[in-house]
């Protein structure tokens, strides 16, 4: 963690959130609800892992029931206190699992819904295999089982919103720097248009400005060139697995989405799809800066 606290202050949301739901998480929920009540973040979606293929970190971690269960009391516990928490889901998209995934979702309702993909053992970006995997290919070749993964999580039209589209990056660099995906944005554009074709929201993801990536998933050039495409739902997240995490640099997403030309997040509350205003007057340095 870096010694600067970069925890945001006065957002109305903050849409990706990990507790002790999760099997990458040990924050109990009370924290986070104690943490937007100091530092003005009005509301939260808990996004706790769910994932389908049986060799996953989150397949059967919990039930849904437990979850629903431990969020909603919660959402209880501290409406009171100026802090709405919503019941939201990240769900690993693995293509191989679409018929679960599509069942799951058909059976249970949710606040909010995330899609990502994610990068498991095995997988040619872990650690151990990315280095080979790189070698000799061209960038193109390098990211394609990642962003064809992606694109096929927005076509799928499943969720409310695609998690951290690039978070490959964190795994990639240094072996494909942040410039060499700066200088190939053609490589994002299926994804992006899937995203418009379905009204799939793109997140903004911030965990990207704490790991080695050092910008966020996407950059705010891809949510530039996604509003450019005809792009009109924008959401944002600090993706926090530790408490310490909580909103963290939410403004650089806030921030990059308000230079895009977003003027709201798309978020759901259950039934009602709602439109969180963008406050004004966010630094847009920071955002700019990962241009
Ligand atoms: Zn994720
Ligand atoms: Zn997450």
């Amino acid at each position: 963690m870096s010694a600067v606290d970069r925890r945001a202050r006065d957002l109305p949301l903050d849409a990706h959130l990990h507790t002790d739901l999760s099997p990458d998480s040990d924050v109990p929920i009370d924290s986070y609800a104690a943490q937007a009540v100091d530092r003005g973040i009005a509301e939260l979606a808990i996004t706790d892992h769910v994932d389908f293929d049986p060799a996953a970190p989150a397949f059967a971690h919990t039930t849904f029931a437990q979850r629903e269960r431990v969020v909603r009391e919660a959402a209880e516990r501290w409406a009171d206190q100026g802090v709405a928490i919503r019941f939201g889901v990240e769900i690993t998209w693995d293509s191989r699992w679409a018929g679960e995934i599509r069942d799951h979702l058909a059976r249970h309702s949710y606040d909010f819904i995330v899609g990502s993909v994610h990068v498991y053992e095995g997988s040619p970006y872990a650690a151990e295999h990315v280095a080979g995997w790189v070698a000799g290919k061209t960038l193109a070749e390098i990211v394609s089982p990642y962003f064809e993964e992606v694109e096929a999580a927005a076509q799928s039209g499943l969720f409310d919103a695609l998690g951290h589209l690039d978070f490959v990056k964190r795994y990639l660099v240094p072996h494909v720097t942040i410039a060499n995906l700066a200088a190939a944005p053609e490589l994002y554009e299926p994804i992006l248009r899937a995203l418009v074709d379905t009204g799939t929201a793109l997140e903004i993801n911030t965990s990207g400005l704490r790991q080695a990536a050092g910008e966020t998933y996407p950059s705010a050039a891809i949510a530039a060139r996604y509003r450019a495409m005809g792009g009109r739902a924008v959401t944002v997240g600090s993706d926090a697995h530790r408490a310490g995490s909580f909103a963290w640099a939410l403004e650089d997403g806030y921030a990059a989405a308000a230079a895009a030309g977003f003027e709201t997040l798309a978020f759901r509350r259950g039934a009602a799809p709602v439109a969180v205003g963008i406050p004004a007057g966010l630094p847009n340095d920071v955002a700019v800066g990962s241009l």
